[in-house]
């Protein structure tokens, strides 16, 4: 283990500088999985990827070298380049999520009180409730009307755009609520979005609410019954910023996991021609358990794999079996990394640390690795040889000290079909908070490890 920033010279330390500048970007403005998909398929789009739906529904065949692209109802995303190797050979995969932890609004979210509006949420995904009060926050989201049309909601990150907020109580009047236990101290239904306070005249029932549905109206031809088939998200407002004097990390929301979905997706764009198919997948509700019809569990991309087969005329059953056991894939997602202020959850020779690189995490679980995934040593020689091969910094991490807690990713599900997967991304600091902190460098070196496994893993 080494510190990337040592080995670069001026014009690599620029080149990494240049490609964060891009997440910065990314990250900016894809702060939900729908705004991430939308985005990511206007970049492959202009790297000549096609969408297989239409290619499909106009009965279009496949053949190698083809670049494709699959959207799951807006939530995610699969990419693939077509190998000149046969499929059933197998694919080399990275898998990120584009979901993160944040507020969504529940389905009958506005309401008055005591002559303030606000919008009722139901969190998603862990996270420490404390953390999300008094900060500016954005709404993203969709509204689908009953003709059919549906309205994009985008509001808090733009100049003049407003921002929302859920109070806290005053320190002065807080003696009892510090005594309480960092889970109590703000409760799920404590997070209510404060969202207006002027009233219509001579209302007496509601007026603010009755003010914040003309608002509604106005400015998104909504009614309040909308809210009823809508998927709308609080996030934290404002963009990603350069943190540190020497400006070496990015303080940001959503790292967790657009880290490693952006550099996969530009690791994937980079392929010229593959022997192997190369496929990146960037997947919904990893945060909640990777449940529902686009989550890792879904059979969505097991169904893809067919349909692929089919368009390239060589559909049989077996060999889309094959083609899952033979392929390898890189579960691109963040690890925790070793926090000085904090490191009595951290071990010693075992944690992802800032600046060492694209972390490796043989197995994730908690309790005895219970839930993990648990690459094999063959496959993790097989990566260290690529990643050394290629001047990339990598290192292993675990998830902190043996029975500090735990987590998971989406490696195990994929291990379900008999590949070989193992955990790699970028090591963050208080992940699922507001804002997670990153270094630059191990992104770049994400980015790096990324484009040789895609190219060189067989
Ligand atoms: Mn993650
Ligand atoms: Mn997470």
């Amino acid at each position: 283990m080494s510190n990337a920033w040592l080995k670069y010279d001026e014009k690599e330390t620029q080149a990494c500088m240049d490609f964060n500048k891009d997440y910065m970007a990314f990250i900016s403005k894809c702060k939900t999985e729908r705004v991430c998909v939308k985005e990511s398929i206007r970049i492959a789009q202009e790297a000549g990827y096609k969408d297989f739906k239409e290619m499909m529904e106009k009965g279009e065949s496949l053949k190698p070298q083809d670049k494709i692209y699959y959207n799951m109802m807006n939530k995610s995303l699969v990419l693939m380049h077509v190998g000149s190797d046969p499929l059933e050979k197998g694919m080399n995969l990275l898998g990120a999520h584009v979901d993160s932890p944040r507020m969504d609004l529940k389905q009958h979210p506005l309401y008055e009180k005591d002559g303030l509006a606000y919008l009722d949420t139901h969190y998603y995904g862990g996270i420490k409730k404390y953390q999300w009060v008094t900060i500016p926050l954005a709404l993203y989201g969709v509204v689908c009307k009953k003709d059919g049309s549906v309205v994009d909601i985008c509001i808090g990150d733009e100049e003049d755009d407003p921002v929302f907020v859920v109070s806290d109580l005053l320190i002065h009047l807080a003696s009892k609520q510090m005594q309480q236990t960092a889970s109590e101290v703000v409760t799920g239904e404590n997070l209510n979005v404060t969202f207006g306070s002027i009233p219509v005249k001579d209302e007496e029932k509601e007026p603010v609410k009755k003010n914040i549905l003309a608002l509604l109206k106005k400015k998104y031809d909504i009614e309040e019954d909308d809210f009823l088939s809508a998927e709308i998200e609080v996030v934290p407002a404002g963009k990603a910023r350069n943190c540190g004097l020497d400006e070496s990390m990015i303080l940001g929301y959503g790292h967790d996991d657009r880290i490693c979905a952006y550099p996969s997706l530009m690791a994937q764009l980079e392929m010229k021609e593959v022997a192997r198919t190369c496929v990146t997948l960037l997947v919904d509700k990893e945060e909640i358990g990777s449940v529902g019809a686009t989550g890792m569990h879904s059979r969505f991309f097991e169904n893809f794999i067919a349909e692929v087969f089919n368009a390239l005329g060589d559909y049989s059953e077996i060999k889309v079996r094959r083609a899952f056991q033979n392929s390898h894939m890189l579960s691109s997602d963040v690890c925790a990394a070793h926090d000085p202020n904090y490191p009595e959850v951290t071990s010693d020779r075992n944690m992802g640390a800032f600046g060492e690189g694209l972390a490796i995490c043989k197995y994730t679980g908690s309790r005895g690795k219970s839930g993990c995934n648990d690459a094999s040593a063959e496959f993790l020689a097989k990566l260290r040889k690529i990643f050394d091969g290629n001047d990339v910094s990598w290192q292993t991490s675990e998830l902190g000290k043996v029975d500090a807690g735990g987590g998971g990713t989406i490696a195990y599900i994929m291990g379900n079909y008999g590949m070989n997967v193992v955990d790699a991304g970028v090591p963050v600091h208080n992940m699922h908070a507001p804002n997670e902190l990153c270094s630059k460098a191990d992104i770049y070196e994400a980015y790096k490890g990324y484009i040789a496994f895609l190219k060189e893993c067989k």
